[in-house]
C-alpha cells in the first residue's frame, strides 16, 4: 500500500523557482542583510526614488537632505511649493527641473487618490493601481516598482538592470530580456512575499555592484557556484554519448570556465568562436 502510495507523481517541482532561492540564500549568507530603501517614511522613499533616476544615491540623498531640513518631506509640504522652488532645493540631484516637476505630479498624483497617504495605496487592487503609478508623467516601470515595492509593501519585483545582468549571465533569462518579461519571470517563480522580493532585490544590486560588473569577478562571487553547475552537468552528459565533438550551448557566460582546466577552456572558446 505505503509502495504504490509512492508512486503517485507529486505536483511538478519548480526547478527555476529552487534554482532563484538557493541564489538568493547565497547572497544573503555574503552580504547579509541590506535593510532597504534607505528612507524613513513611505513618502521619503517615493521622493528618492524620483531623485535618484539616472544618478547616483549619493547625490539623491542629497537633495533629500536638504528637503528634510527644509520640513518638506510629506505631500502636503511638497504640494505647497512651487516647482521653481523645490527645483531649487533638490538641485544636487542632478535634472533638478525634470525632477522637481517629477516629483510635484507625483505628490499631486498621490493627493488626489489616497489624499497623500499610503494606506489606500496597500489596500488597492496591484495590478490596476501599478496601471494608473504609470501615467504619471516621468515615472516608468522601475521606479513606479520601487514606489510600490519599498513605500507601499506590495509584491512587485524592481527587475531593474543589475538583476537582469545577474539573470542573464546565469542563463535563467535570455540576452536582451527587457524590464518587463524580467519582472513577470521573477514574480512567476518566486512565492509573493514583498519581504522576500525587496531582500532578493538589494542584494542583486550588491552583488551587481560587487562582482557581476561589465567585467564580471566570479572567482570570488557568492553566485560562482550556480554557473559550474550547468558546465558539469553537460560535461558528463556528453561523455556518456561519447561524443567526440563538445556542443555547449551559445551563450555560456565567459566568467565561467575560468576555474576549469586547459582542456575545458580549449572547448569553450572553440563553442564561443562558432
Ligand atoms: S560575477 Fe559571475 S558568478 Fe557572480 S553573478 Fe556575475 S556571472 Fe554570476
Amino acid at each position: 500500500m505505503l509502495r504504490a502510495w509512492r508512486r503517485i507523481p507529486g505536483p511538478p517541482r519548480d526547478v527555476v523557482k529552487a534554482r532563484l532561492l538557493r541564489l538568493y540564500r547565497a547572497l544573503a549568507r555574503r552580504f547579509g542583510p541590506q535593510r532597504w530603501w534607505p528612507g524613513r517614511t513611505p513618502f521619503e522613499i517615493s521622493v528618492g526614488a524620483i531623485l535618484t533616476q539616472h544618478t547616483a544615491w549619493s547625490n539623491a540623498a542629497l537633495a533629500i537632505r536638504a528637503l528634510r531640513r527644509r520640513r518638506l518631506l510629506h505631500a502636503r509640504g511638497i504640494d505647497a511649493i512651487t516647482e521653481a522652488e523645490l527645483a531649487g532645493v533638490i538641485r544636487s540631484a542632478g535634472t533638478f527641473r525634470l525632477k522637481a516637476r517629477r516629483v510635484k505630479g507625483f505628490t499631486r498624483w498621490l493627493i488626489d487618490r489616497f489624499g497623500g497617504r499610503y494606506e489606500g495605496m496597500r489596500r488597492a487592487p496591484l495590478h490596476a493601481l501599478r496601471a494608473d503609478l504609470l501615467t504619471v508623467p516621468g515615472l516608468g516601470p522601475e521606479t513606479a516598482d520601487a514606489i510600490l515595492l519599498y513605500a507601499a509593501g506590495r509584491p512587485v519585483f524592481v527587475a531593474d538592470a543589475y538583476a537582469r545582468r545577474v539573470l542573464e549571465r546565469h542563463r535563467l533569462l535570455p540576452p536582451g530580456t527587457g524590464y518587463e518579461d524580467a519582472r513577470r519571470f521573477l514574480e512567476s517563480h518566486l512565492p509573493s512575499d514583498p519581504a522576500l522580493f525587496n531582500e532578493f532585490h538589494a542584494l542583486l544590486v550588491q552583488v551587481g555592484k560587487r562582482n557581476c560588473r561589465t567585467r564580471p569577478e566570479c572567482e570570488t562571487c557568492p553566485l560562482g557556484f550556480d554557473l559550474e553547475m550547468p558546465l558539469r552537468n553537460r560535461r558528463q552528459q556528453q561523455s556518456r554519448l561519447s561524443d567526440r565533438v563538445e556542443r555547449e550551448p551559445r551563450g555560456t557566460p565567459e566568467c565561467a570556465p575560468k576555474k576549469r582546466g586547459r582542456s575545458a577552456g580549449r572547448r569553450l572558446s572553440w563553442t564561443m568562436a562558432r
